[in-house]
């Protein structure tokens, strides 16, 4: 696609298969739903209603079920690098298809199109992961304390895995756990945020053409389109799946938590952040300020590592915020898919009354508003707003609480110390980062005095992990991993086994039971 013209609604539709009436149910065949139950997809940037959509019904869930159980059964006796060889072509199909599934993620969830694209490039870099590691799913060979016997660990593939995933990463969540699900020789069951199905409609008919192209079993990759009151609890509950990984809100995953760890199941919990860098007066500041920049108000702050505050040297604070503000207002706000856009709508308009309602709260708690605060409508539809930043105390209630927005919060700090201890004072516990340019200070910050979330940076941003690394947090962000790194572990079922090649029988711990 020329980056120069904008690409349409209806070359994107026809690239991805898609249509304005669409059924929430696949297990690889047809597209099938009977609940007489419809969601509509909306375009954020215009209110525009791009398609209405079947959600999947009780019964159809159970259809789906039912396939992703038989095709487990079978597609577990594939040998995991021809696994892999599989995961490879998805990666493949993705490649062609990078363009119009990008727009798509721009059309439909409203992040910036370069940010669509890169949202993609994930999901092919997680394939590309896989595919090496479907021929390194290793466990270890331990030593035994009898003789002549051996001790080992096996790996085996584990079930169905049921993936719920949010809004703002509306494919490349699906693909992280999928590809790794897949070489791991489990099926998928995927409820994607009922706000971008056509997102979740589009991947699986990329991968559908893939599995169809090399024979495997229906049922490897299944979606259930509809809301998390009905479809998403019906998932959460169902014994059938050993593994829920769930991508949302932290309330969200307080309730999965509760459902699954219920019934003794396995969850993956990647919740909500409230994400800091520490600036230092030893910091490189240009970069501070990029990095700042992009973390606030990239994907419009519908991020769950944006950065959602500064803790600022008190010496270097007014200038570093003073060029930030210089920054904010050249920022270009509109439609997602123009190129000169630098930052697209929120989702709906009940995001933009969260935004309205933590300015309106972080003024009551002594915050002062230095930039933006006000709701734009650029196309009718109210949906875009000012990235805004406010000066205010760490401890004030809204600086605590996650709001999904481009809002970011600057305060001061005297001494390091200090800023360590702000930066943990909130409840959640994803991304952080410092920028100095002392190794004392950016080494302190990593240790275990240091932050306390589950990805620490030194003099990159919060915001834009790569898949390499195991992906995740603390505290009420729900200490899930995925992605790179062993996060496979979490899809595969742990075997220890004990093999006895000498004959002779030897009790452990050296107990004697002859008669
Ligand atoms: P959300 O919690 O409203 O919804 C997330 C998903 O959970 C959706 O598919 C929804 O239908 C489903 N859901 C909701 N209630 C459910 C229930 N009772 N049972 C089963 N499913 C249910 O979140 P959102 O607004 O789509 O996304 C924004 C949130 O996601 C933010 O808090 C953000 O920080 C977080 N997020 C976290 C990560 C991470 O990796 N930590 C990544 C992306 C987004």
């Amino acid at each position: 696609m020329a980056s120069k013209k904008m690409v349409s609604k209806n070359q994107i539709f026809r690239a991805l298969g898609l249509k304005s009436r669409l059924k929430g149910a696949n297990c690889g065949g047809e597209w099938f739903a009977d609940s007489k139950d419809y969601i509509t997809s909306v375009n954020p940037t215009t209110g525009e209603v791009l398609a209405r959509i079947e959600q999947a019904s009780a019964k159809d869930y159970d259809k789906v079920m039912k396939e992703a159980r038989k095709a487990f059964l079978e597609f577990r006796n594939m040998p995991a690098p021809l696994r892999g060889e599989i995961v490879r072509q998805v990666g493949e199909a993705l490649r062609e298809k990078k363009d119009m599934l990008g727009a798509l993620v721009s059309l439909e969830m409203g992040k910036i199109y370069t940010e669509g694209l890169g949202e993609v490039q994930e999901m092919i870099d997680i394939c590309d992961f896989a595919v090496g590691l479907s021929r390194t799913l290793s466990g270890p060979t331990l030593q035994s304390e009898r003789p002549k016997h051996r001790m080992m660990e096996q790996w085996h593939p584990l079930g169905v895995v049921g993936v719920i995933s949010a809004f703002n990463f509306p494919v490349a969540v699906w693909a992280w756990n999928t590809a790794l699900a897949w070489v791991c020789g489990d099926s998928s069951l995927w409820k994607p945020s009922s706000k971008t199905p056509l997102c979740a409609i589009a991947c699986q008919n990329i991968v559908n053409e893939v599995f169809k192209a090399n024979g495997l079993p229906q049922g490897v990759s299944c979606v259930t389109i509809g809301r998390g009151a009905t479809i998403g609890e019906k998932l959460v509950g169902d014994h059938n799946i050993p593994l829920v990984s769930a991508t949302g809100s932290t309330r969200m995953g307080q309730r999965i938590g509760a459902v699954v760890g219920g019934r003794l199941g396995r969850t993956i919990l990647e919740l909500g952040g409230n994400n800091a860098i520490i600036i230092s007066e030893k910091a490189d500041l240009k970069g501070a300020l990029a990095s700042a920049f992009f973390g606030a108000v990239g994907t419009a702050g519908q991020r769950c590592t944006s950065t959602r505050r500064l803790i600022i040297q008190e010496k270097v604070f007014d200038t570093f915020v003073r060029k930030l503000i210089a920054n904010y207002k050249r920022v270009v706000i509109g439609n997602p898919l123009d190129p000169k856009t630098l930052m697209g709508p929120l989702i709906d308009e009940g995001a933009v009354a969260d935004y309205e309602n933590a300015i309106k709260a972080a003024k009551e708690q002594g915050g002062k508003v230095l930039y933006g605060g006000k709701v734009l409508k650029p196309f009718g539809a109210a949906t875009f707003v000012q990235p805004t930043i406010i000066e205010i105390e760490n401890k004030a209630q809204i600086v605590q609480d996650e709001t999904f927005a481009p809002i970011l919060y600057v305060m001061k700090y005297k001494k390091i110390a200090q800023a360590f201890k702000l930066h943990n004072d909130v409840p959640q516990g994803l991304s952080s980062a410092i920028y100095t340019d002392s190794v004392n200070e950016g080494e302190a910050f990593i240790s275990y005095l240091g932050s306390d979330c589950g990805i620490a940076n030194i003099n990159i941003g919060t915001s834009g992990a790569e898949i390499g690394g195991a992906f995740g947090g603390e505290k009420e962000t729900g200490g899930g991993r995925e992605s790179g790194s062993d996060s496979w572990k979490l899809y595969m079922r742990r075997q220890t086994n004990t093999i006895n090649w000498g004959g002779e029988v030897h009790l452990a711990q050296g107990v004697e039971f002859k008669s």
